[in-house]
């Protein structure tokens, strides 16, 4: 099984945020992301590779190019007008119809348009760092249309909480989303039909990101099981009442255990099943284990191995699985190798990767 890493993230380092009129230390930090690599180093079956690049265009399918350009070149501006050079953060919200406005042209003006909460800050290296994360997810696509059966890429910043034109939840480029279109937009040149990919987004926090750009898409298909929004972040979005033909929503309330978990993620299964997905793409979120800070689930570390051999014996698709949330640095690691382990022992490297 490949696993793709990029050194890159270590640029997006921001210093602090903001939760519950709180200032502490940036939950999603570089920390995360190595303790991940270091924990594949040395697993037998697990080959790491680097992400290849891709045409900027690819991005452009996803998110709108002016957010884009936004993300590109906030901090240079940001600075360039004498504000505050540790990082950016908004000091307003472009809330419900005033998100109809044309964006702002003042620095702190598109901050406030563009980013939605106040634990998501844009530093020096962040675009760099964002970029290659939307590399290590359309390098792992690359690789399943090259016949592989599954890889994971180990992105850092996430990304399920970015939609369209927005970033948010620690996100700026939705490499799910964006993973998803490119196997279904290459495929398609491939085989000549309308390919069908299904998004599997099992992070805590419902991936509100996605739900907003899979809209815009056709037959791609978003199903995402997480915390109910009634108590837990995005808060506003993630209810059943907002399921259309496009995504499928599973709220599940505090406390949530393994047996009760499993059996809607083998309902989730059987959803993917009956829409006919020629690849799957997962968002992979540790942040469902019980000892997460950021959760309020009750998922024991051994779950996510049975959650895999599930997906593996009942689909038999091509899966990438993309990195998202995770916070317990404790526990991060053990956890996401307990959801690899069925796929780097099931599925050996068949082909040499072109980099
Ligand atoms: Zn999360």
């Amino acid at each position: 099984m490949f696993v793709v890493y990029s050194p890159h993230h270590i640029l997006h380092n921001p210093p602090k945020e903001f939760i519950s009129n709180q200032v502490v230390a940036y939950g999603e930090s570089p920390e995360r992301a190595e303790l991940i690599y270091e924990s594949l180093m040395d697993i037998p079956g697990v080959k790491l590779i680097g992400p290849e690049q891709f045409d900027p265009g690819h991005f452009c399918k996803i998110h709108s190019s002016a957010y884009l350009e936004y993300l590109k070149t906030a901090y240079e501006e940001w600075v360039a007008a004498g504000l505050w050079a540790e990082g950016i953060m908004p000091e307003f919200f472009a809330l419900g119809k005033l998100r109809d406005h044309p964006p702002l042209k003042s620095p702190e003006g598109k901050a406030g348009f563009y980013m939605t909460d106040s634990s998501t800050m844009i530093v020096k290296g962040s675009w760099e760092a964002v970029k290659y994360s939307g590399f290590t997810a359309l390098t792992g696509a690359k690789q399943l249309l090259s016949g592989e059966s599954s890889v994971f890429s180990l992105c850092r910043p996430p990304g399920h909480h970015a939609g369209y034109d927005f970033a948010g939840g620690y996100c700026f480029v939705n490499n799910a989303a964006l993973a998803a279109k490119y196997l279904q937009d290459q495929g398609d040149l491939r085989g000549g039909g309308t390919l069908r990919v299904g998004i599997l987004d099992l992070d805590f926090h419902h991936g509100n990101g996605t739900q907003d750009i899979v809209q815009r898409l056709e037959n791609i298909l978003l199903i995402s099981i997480h915390g109910d929004p009634d108590h837990s972040y995005p808060y506003l979005t993630g209810f059943d009442t907002e399921n259309t033909s496009k995504n499928i929503n599973f709220p599940l309330p505090p406390g949530t255990a393994d047996e009760v978990y499993f059996s809607v993620f083998c309902d989730a299964v059987a959803l993917l099943q009956q829409f006919g997905a020629g690849y799957l793409v997962i968002s992979l979120g540790v942040d469902t284990f019980e000892k997460d800070q950021l959760g309020n689930f009750s998922l024991s570390s051994e779950i996510y191995t049975r959650l895999a051999e599930c997906l593996i014996s009942r689909l038999k698709i091509p899966t990438l699985i993309v990195m998202e949330g995770g916070y317990n640095t404790d526990y991060l690691a053990r956890n996401v190798v307990s959801f690899l382990k069925p796929f780097y022992d099931t599925f050996r490297i068949s082909s040499s990767p072109d980099n």
